[in-house]
């Protein structure tokens, strides 16, 4: 594989890991404010309570698609969830784009990043939101975890020795 298809292909697994995480961000932010459970089987409209279908929930473009209201009941979606996703997938590309020969530090700046977000954002009112927010930290953390491993997996079936010299 060359230098060029891999760096391809790792921003793009960047820029789709940052936007899922942003768009998990706003559901974090969204069930602790409204005192819902974590973690359901799917998501509904507020509004409406209609279930939500996956194309519906496609970070950033669903919003585009629908126009900013939910599909059944026409209640306007918070132009902040698209920006907020938006905003992580900048920061994530950018962070890739910057660093791209240490993946140990720009996937540690991406943690940092969302974890400073979270705690910034989202304030817990009581013992059971205290509790939903460690559960997405938690959720946040293993998320980080899995494709950094990935990461590193594929920096040393490509690089090999290389990469292992370019470790901080
Ligand atoms: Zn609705």
């Amino acid at each position: 594989m060359s230098d060029f298809t891999f760096f391809v292909i790792l921003l793009s697994t960047s820029a789709i890991f940052g936007t899922t995480i942003g768009a998990y961000y706003c559901t974090i932010e969204y069930r602790i404010r409204a005192n819902l459970p974590l973690v359901t089987s799917g998501c509904i409209c507020p509004s409406c309570g209609h279930r939500l279908a996956l194309y519906h929930q496609i970070p950033i473009l669903s919003f585009f698609l629908l126009k900013g209201k939910c599909h059944y009941c026409h209640a306007p979606i918070p132009f902040r969830y698209p920006l907020t996703e938006a905003a992580f997938l900048t920061y994530y590309t950018l962070t890739f784009c910057m660093l791209y020969r240490f993946p140990l530090i720009f996937i540690s700046l991406w943690y940092l990043f969302v974890m400073i977000w979270i705690l910034k954002n989202v304030h817990t009112k009581n013992s059971r939101n205290y509790n939903r927010l460690l559960k997405g930290l938690l959720i946040i953390t293993a998320y980080h975890a899995v494709i950094g491993l990935l990461y590193i997996i594929l920096y040393l079936a490509v690089y090999g020795s290389f990469f292992l010299n370019c470790l901080p």
